[in-house]
């Protein structure tokens, strides 16, 4: 694949790690393969998992559009345009899931570009607002981006283990933030994957009590490892009857649909179910709401200033993901493997495996 020549205001990064998102898997589904489904046109399933380690063309519905994955990945700036004032050559820099946006709305102005009102440009799956043509991840080696949409990566953190705060760690981050998480502030995180991990981590760093709330009893040692105080199991009637009222903040991480209401019920008064993972149209008993006046509320990615204070937080804090570091041409394993829920807690690509011999 090849990445648009630098624009004024562009910086070209060498992508060293890319984080292997939930959204990557769906956006394979979405591009007609890797799915477990049988529906599939003829060729779309190999031409996507191709697309997970080369660029590929999709062959469905007669449309050509690629897909690469790919969006929270961290690197080393090779070439800066003209204009460029906030990178030199050879900063280490981060990039997440947006990589570009009007800048002038009341969203942008806010410092919520990822909520602008003409909707950011994504990473990947997304068309680039100057020149029209389709946005391309970071399953690659070279990223080209605009300036503003790239980050800075503090010292201390190591690149690998930092690439999933661009994503997954944003995505908890902000409503963490937002619903002013801190000490004396009780919280519950659902789930324990990619999200919910650094969830646990960030609330814990933020000095809340933490408890994760999880399907499975087994997984106490990895809540108490993380920085939990406690494991609740969401299917032990007894115990969530006696957590009722329990908890001021819940990060619901789980993406899959579910009922909200057994989580509404273990809030304090005036507390917040934060849901972050995508569940289309859910169905609330107002009175579950009324009863408390408890809100619930959702986020999704990241603003630039939230993300550059989240990468210093991390820094400060020695927070980075917990990883398991796989070279590029494995992408295929990690996304099998995801699918599957076998990862703690999130892939990470190596992408130095992608570099042509000069020979
Ligand atoms: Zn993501
Ligand atoms: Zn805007």
């Amino acid at each position: 694949m090849e990445r648009r020549d630098l624009r004024a205001d562009d910086v070209a990064v060498r992508v060293d790690y890319c984080g292997v998102c939930h959204s990557d898997l769906h956006a394979l589904r979405d591009h007609g393969g890797r799915s477990a489904g049988g529906d599939e046109a003829a060729g779309a399933s190999a031409a996507a998992a191709a697309a997970a380690d080369e660029t590929a063309e999709a062959t469905d519905g007669g449309s050509s559009v690629p897909l690469v994955p790919g969006h929270e990945f961290i690197g080393v700036v090779t070439e800066i345009g003209p204009e460029v004032q906030r990178f030199a050559i050879g900063d280490v820099v981060a990039v997440g899931n947006i990589v570009d946006a009007c800048l002038v709305c009341d969203m942008c102005t806010a410092g919520q570009e990822n909520f602008c009102r003409e909707f950011p440009t994504l990473t990947y799956g997304g068309v680039d607002r100057r020149d029209g043509r389709p946005t391309l991840g970071a399953y690659a080696r070279e990223y080209v981006v605009r300036e503003e949409f790239a980050h800075r990566v503090p010292e201390g953190l190591d690149p690998s283990a930092a690439a999933p705060l661009l994503c997954a760690g944003i995505t908890v981050w902000e409503p963490l933030t937002a619903l002013e998480v801190g000490p004396g502030v009780r919280v519950a995180v659902v789930g324990l994957g990619g999200l919910g991990h650094l969830a646990v981590k960030l609330a814990t760093a933020l000095g809340a009590e933490t408890t994760v709330i999880s399907r499975s009893a087994g997984k106490l040692e990895d809540a108490r490892q993380l920085g939990a105080a406690d494991l609740l199991v969401s299917g032990d009637g007894p115990a969530m009857a006696a957590a009722r009222g329990r908890f001021d903040v819940i990060v619901d991480t789980v993406a899959v649909s579910h009922e909200l209401a057994p989580y509404l019920e273990l809030l304090a008064l005036d507390g917040t179910l934060a849901q972050v993972g995508y569940l289309g149209p859910v169905t609330v008993e107002t009175t579950d709401l009324l009863l408390g006046r408890k809100k619930l509320t959702s986020a999704g990615s990241g603003g630039m200033a939230k993300t550059a204070q989240l990468l210093e937080f991390c820094a400060e804090h020695g927070v980075v993901a917990d990883v398991e570091v796989l070279p590029s041409s494995r992408v295929g394993e990690a996304l099998d493997r995801l699918a599957r829920g076998d990862v703690r807690f999130r892939f990470v690509l190596d992408m130095s495996d992608l570099d042509v011999d000069p020979s």
